[in-house]
């Protein structure tokens, strides 16, 4: 698999963020995470919300589109598959009832930025960009996990930083704030653009950058229990313990 060294978007850090292998694993050998209920559930929502938005924006078909998008993969059973279609379905009736009340404009869905800073190319892709009756704007980024860790601030978000940054830098966005919103919970936080230090960000991304660059790829065993290639990565710490 083919992955530009020199392009950085936020996917890629944070992976390498989680374990450099696992990087390795997925940027550079090309192996497949494969889907799982929770991810599955999550490209169906993120479908839905995109054709809702790009074709109707009329709250009473939100459910039609779902039932359009679904995306039966990943499922062991049937009866786990209706599981999740309820869990969505859930999720998808509360967001229509907050559509009823929305007051911004969607101006774009799945908007995908790019912008340089020689060498390395920042590219990312905000699932919502709204405008405000103010002329304000907000991108937005969803969440459909359940498995959510409140205490960490947004304010320190690294994907809605370099999203805010991606905004100004690629589509002159200045004025506006960045969004989590966190779909299973019917609960949105944003930080205003100004709050991020753009400086800060890009450094942190390049500074990766530099050490995959070199191949830098030393395991981190504690990210070992919640990777999904634990049972087929030599550096496993689980297959370590195992053997032991
Ligand atoms: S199993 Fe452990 S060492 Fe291997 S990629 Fe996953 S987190 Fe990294």
């Amino acid at each position: 698999m083919y992955s530009d060294v020199y392009e950085l978007n936020f996917s890629k850090i944070k992976t390498y963020q989680e374990c450099p292998v696992l990087y390795k694993l997925k940027y550079i050998e090309g192996k497949r995470e494969g889907l799982v209920p929770a991810s599955s559930l999550g490209v169906s929502i993120h479908r839905a919300l995109e054709a809702y938005h790009k074709e109707s924006n009329d709250p009473s078909e939100l459910l039609s589109f779902y039932d359009d998008c679904w995306l039966g993969a990943g499922y062991s059973s049937a009866g786990e598959q209706m599981e999740w279609y309820l869990k969505g379905k859930k999720m998808l009736e509360t967001y229509a009832q907050r559509e009823y009340e929305r007051k911004t404009m969607v101006d774009s869905t799945e908007r995908e930025f790019i912008f340089e800073q020689k060498p390395w190319t920042f590219r990312g892709k905000i699932d919502r960009i709204d405008k405000w009756p103010d002329g304000s704007w907000e991108v937005i980024d969803y969440k459909t996990g359940t498995d959510i860790d409140f205490t960490q601030e947004v304010k320190d978000s690294l994907q809605l930083g370099i999203y805010a940054v991606g905004a100004r830098r690629a589509w002159g966005l200045k004025n506006g704030r960045a969004t989590l919103y966190f779909v299973a919970y019917d609960k949105t936080e944003s930080v205003p653009f100004d709050a991020f230090d753009e400086e800060k960000i890009l450094n942190t991304f390049i500074d990766i950058g530099k050490k995959i660059e070199v191949n830098d790829f030393e395991p981190n065993p504690a990210h070992c229990p919640q990777c999904p290639f634990n049972t087929r990565c030599e550096h496993s710490a689980l297959a370590k313990q195992t053997q032991e």
